[in-house]
């Protein structure tokens, strides 16, 4: 289905709530009361993604699939993603930091996830997306960590094992976000990020493309987006509903030009939206 079309773009939206920040505040010593903003601004997107008919995918911390109410529960709000042809992901069950996870919890974690948002949607989760964007420690991918080798000494959960236990608890595809020796050696010299188009790889049996623009919507992303409408690859691009009025590159002043760009570039034949489950191989 995707063969002679040149490039693909994927969406993401990281779905934290107030649980993502009280996390970020037990990590940082900082956590803010901004978990209710995510609530509103998804309403806002379901708008903006319905007006250019583009889907994306909605990682979602699975506590907020319980019932409950704001800024740690809407499971109502999980199923109008869903209906709105979205893929509703699993962005852990509290959104815990991972690299400090045993086997017994990350697999604790990523099955309660998937179960809670399974019972509220109807519908099956395959796909993840790791809080933090970490583990970043991935030795097959020249990849390596000093900051998580250094906070975890023993029984560090990185990219492989996360990848091992996804398959175990039946998820297919994951986000990642590893960056090669290589890469960050030619981004010192050059001092500036050195962005290429993705390409699907397996990691213990799981399918994974990774993140290759910094949150947002802005430069960076329209970028990435066109590379991969000129010369192929995928575009992943990622953002957080709670970020869409702040001002920054995640400010709807820059999704709402981005998302025009994907729809003329999609007419034109050039780019393709797709989403996770769509890349799955046949099973
Ligand atoms: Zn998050």
């Amino acid at each position: 289905m995707t063969e002679g079309l040149p490039g693909r773009v994927m969406l993401f939206w990281d779905y934290d709530t107030q649980w993502g920040m009280d996390a970020l505040g037990s990590r940082a010593g900082a956590g803010e009361a901004l978990g209710h903003l995510e609530f509103a601004h998804t309403e806002r997107l379901l708008e903006l993604h319905a007006r250019y008919d583009i889907p994306a995918c909605f990682a979602v911390v699975g506590a907020v699939a319980l019932s409950g109410t704001h800024p740690y529960h809407d499971p109502g709000q999980i199923r109008r993603i869903h209906a709105g042809g979205h893929e509703v992901a699993s962005h852990s069950f509290r959104h815990e930091w991972l690299p400090a996870l045993s086997w017994p919890t990350l697999v604790e974690t990523l099955s309660r996830s998937k179960e809670s948002l399974e019972q509220c949607i109807g519908a099956p989760v395959m796909s993840f997306v790791p809080p933090f964007n970490q583990p970043f420690d991935y030795l097959a991918g020249w990849s390596f960590s000093l900051s998580e080798r250094r906070s975890v000494k023993n029984d560090r959960t990185d990219l492989r094992r996360l990848c091992e236990a996804l398959y175990a608890t039946g998820y297919r595809f994951c986000r990642v976000a590893y960056r090669p020796m290589h890469v960050r050696l030619i981004e010192r010299v050059s001092r500036r990020q050195w962005q290429q188009a993705s390409r699907l790889e397996s990691i213990a049996g799981i399918t994974c493309v990774r993140l290759n623009a910094s949150a947002g919507f802005d430069g960076a992303a329209t970028t990435m987006l066109d590379h991969c409408a000129t010369a192929g690859g995928i575009a992943v691009i990622y953002g957080h509903p709670h970020s869409l009025g702040c001002g920054n590159a995640q400010d709807e002043k820059h999704l709402r030009p981005f998302l025009e760009r994907v729809n003329h570039l999609r007419r034109e034949g050039r780019i393709q939206v797709c989403l996770p489950r769509e890349l799955l191989p046949e099973a």
